[in-house]
């Protein structure tokens, strides 16, 4: 992938996208076949949750399972390819002048833009448990793929009852020797597909309807205790390490005061990706919306893209 580290950035584009997983590669892709100058500006890696995800294999047209960092690599390479700057840029403000808005990165450069689309997708929850925070990075993680590797044949469990939580325990079986899944109901929201596979999977355990009280241990973890949510009985468990995959929170905090919001935190937008904002456009996983996807959010990207020339190109002319 092209280094996309300090390079130069113009003063100004038609559009600035805002994250570069896949709603904002996608976005930058449809803007820039629509003749508009467009940067995407993203402030860690691209690809966002997609580079981190072990294997994707519900992206239409791929067949076989795809790794997160190759198709990652995919999407990056299709927006440069029809002419969209990518850059790492971390933005901390927008002042909105109307017709032009200014973009101000934590290094102090501003890049005055037309239409604003934000796809700074979301960051993992955390459950609250007594001593998480300690043992954040130091035996509670939130990365199968990232830090997998560190639990061979040790026992983890893994909080949650979705999709990634059991296909990022089937993932752990790999290295871990057993598996638990802790989850507070005793009915999955995961896909049935999926709930079958883990059930079959002779490594993976499930401890339901329990939550986590506490983290236990010094400086690594050695277990935790859970509380039965029917009967409020607390249990020691022995594990040797956590993985939480509850859900999601949108990275929007710079926004509160500028974009309307659900109660959660997400950018109020419906499928238009239009938000109460004249010019700002919201894709991916930051939107409220019921289905978070990599085809969704390269969905979204499409749209907002589109939405975005329309504005530029209709709405601000008149
Ligand atoms: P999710 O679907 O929102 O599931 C979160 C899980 O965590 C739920 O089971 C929820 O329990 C539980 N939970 C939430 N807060 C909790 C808390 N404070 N303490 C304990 N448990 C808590 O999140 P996700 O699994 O990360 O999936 C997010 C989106 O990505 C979904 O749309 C999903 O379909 C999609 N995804 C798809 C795939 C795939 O298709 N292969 C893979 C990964 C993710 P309750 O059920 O009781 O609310």
């Amino acid at each position: 992938m092209e280094n996309f580290f300090n390079k130069d950035l113009n003063e100004s584009y038609d559009v600035v996208i805002l994250g570069g997983g896949p709603a904002g590669c996608s976005a930058g892709m449809y803007a820039a076949r629509d003749a508009l100058s467009v940067v995407i500006l993203e402030k860690n890696f691209p690809g966002g949750n997609m580079a981190i995800t072990e294997h994707i294999e519900n992206y239409p047209g791929f067949t076989e399972p795809v790794l997160g960092h190759e198709i990652t690599e995919k999407f990056v390479k299709h927006a440069q390819k029809f002419g969209a700057v990518i850059r790492q840029g971390n933005c901390v403000e927008v002042i909105d002048e109307g017709v032009w808005k200014t973009v101000i990165l934590e290094d102090g450069r501003k890049i005055k833009c037309k239409a604003l689309i934000i796809a700074t997708g979301s960051k993992p929850k955390k459950t609250g448990a007594k001593n998480e925070e300690h043992f954040i990075g130091r035996g509670i993680s939130f990365c199968a793929t990232c830090d997998g590797g560190f639990f061979r044949n040790k026992e983890v469990v893994v909080v949650g009852g979705g999709d990634s939580a059991l296909e990022e325990g089937m993932y752990l079986t790999k290295f871990a020797s057993k598996v638990t899944i802790v989850h507070r109901r005793n009915e999955f929201r995961a896909a049935k597909i999926i709930q079958q596979r883990a059930k079959e999977n002779e490594k993976m355990h499930f401890m339901t309807p329990y939550t986590v009280e506490e983290v236990m241990g010094e400086n690594t973890v050695t277990g935790v205790k859970l509380r039965n949510t029917q009967t409020n009985e607390v249990i020691d468990y022995k594990c040797d390490g956590i993985f939480e995959f509850i859900g999601w929170d949108a990275n929007t905090d710079i926004f509160t005061d500028y974009i309307e919001m659900t109660n959660g935190g997400f950018i109020k937008a419906s499928e238009d990706t239009v938000t109460n904002v004249p010019g700002v456009f919201a894709a991916g996983d930051v939107r409220k919306k019921g289905l978070m996807q990599v085809v969704t959010a390269a969905s979204d990207g499409a749209v907002a893209a589109k939405m975005a020339e329309k504005y530029i190109n209709e709405e601000l002319k008149h």
